[in-house]
């Protein structure tokens, strides 16, 4: 077997035992004799897959009996639009902390919905950093504050929530989502796409406070209203039975490890040993500001555009892949989500000091 070293973006690397695990049972849960492709979502099986996935990561986030947790479809994108319709008055405003491309098309689908205010953005600062408290412009009547604790494509990170008192905290955490402990009694709602840091393409995770549904207005279509899923349990529909069945996997290995307080302490010290060595030298440069810096994301330059093509080359045809900026951005980026192992981190980290040393 030779696995290459996977910085992807999302989807993005996971882990081999849980890699393995769905290899060994591909054929046939154990006891069910049929692939978990191939149960019906109605089955006790599925039924039970679902409970553990729930459970699994109630534990691991602490996540009170006052939230609700969702195994959704339509991607972070979707929710982009469900939170307005369900949340936003029409004659309401929210507030919207802009810091990168997935805030910005947050805020197109909720101005299709209702009055949107920009509380607080680093847009002229080309999402270099993420705003400091006093620079937000929060309205205290707003029906919810949006924000996104990490930004994928910029490479920044809010390391501590908004301060947005009694008005309700809505987050996009899908690329930081299980890469540190959070304490949920903060959030109305919270959402991740799982391709990113919690499984493979294909389902969202949303949790969201009890209480906060009865605002949703009636009349909003069967599928968009989060009632809908709450009263359902996820199964209004078929659900995304594999990939449900893969997150269940991965957050099982989550607490194999020790839980995410033991995984943050190996993601910050996998991209503060990165980091170093962009720091270092002069001859690569971070592009987000430091005290913004993400540990999911870690995005920076090289001298020019032309070595940044042959750093992207010389690193592929070395054994690592998804080393490229987003294509809105261009530069490096390594994504160092929770199944990228410290190795692939060494590793990359030796090819950078032979580059730098060969190049600069
Ligand atoms: C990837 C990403 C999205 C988009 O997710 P989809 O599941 O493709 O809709 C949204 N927000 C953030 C922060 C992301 O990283």
């Amino acid at each position: 077997m030779n696995r290459c070293h996977n910085f992807n973006a999302g989807p993005a690397v996971l882990p081999v035992p849980v890699l393995e695990r769905i290899r060994d049972e591909m054929l046939s849960l154990p006891g069910v004799g049929m692939s978990v492709l191939e149960i019906s979502h109605r089955s006790t099986t599925f039924e039970t897959i679902l409970a553990a996935a729930e459970d699994r990561l109630r534990r691991l986030l602490n996540v009170p009996d006052t939230h609700h947790i969702l195994f959704l479809q339509g991607g972070a994108s979707l929710q982009f639009s469900m939170v307005p319709l369900n949340f936003l008055p029409r004659d309401g405003s929210a507030d919207y902390l802009v810091t990168g491309s997935w805030s910005e098309k947050a805020v197109e689908e909720a101005r299709k919905v209702g009055r949107v205010n920009l509380a607080g953005t680093t847009k002229a600062e080309n999402y270099a950093r993420i705003p400091k408290p006093a620079e937000l412009r929060l309205d205290p009547t707003a029906a919810y504050v949006h924000f996104t604790s990490n930004n994928t494509i910029f490479g920044t990170q809010w390391h501590t929530e908004p301060e947005v008192g009694d008005v309700p905290l809505v987050c996009d955490a899908s690329s930081d989502f299980l890469s540190r402990p959070l304490d949920i009694r903060k959030y109305a709602l919270i959402y991740a796409g799982a391709q990113k840091n919690a499984g493979p393409a294909g389902v969202t995770i949303v949790i969201v406070r009890d209480d906060w549904l009865r605002r949703i207005p009636d009349g909003l279509p069967t599928m968009l209203d989060y009632r809908t899923h709450v009263k359902h349990r996820s199964l209004y529909n078929t659900p995304p039975v594999f990939a449900v069945y893969v997150v269940g996997l991965v957050l099982e290995y989550l607490e194999a490890q020790g839980g995410l307080a033991v995984v943050s302490a190996a993601n910050a010290e996998k991209a503060a040993r990165l980091y170093a060595v962009i720091d270092a030298g002069g001859f690569y440069r971070g592009t987000a500001e430091r005290d913004s810096r993400s540990l999911m994301n870690v995005c920076f330059r090289l001298p020019t555009p032309e070595l940044e093509q042959m750093f992207l080359q010389e690193s592929s045809a070395n054994g690592f892949a998804g080393l490229a900026g987003h294509r809105s951005v261009g530069g490096i980026r390594a994504s160092l989500y929770n199944a990228l192992p410290m190795d692939s981190v060494m590793a990359l980290i030796d090819f950078m000091r032979d580059f730098a040393r060969c190049h600069g």
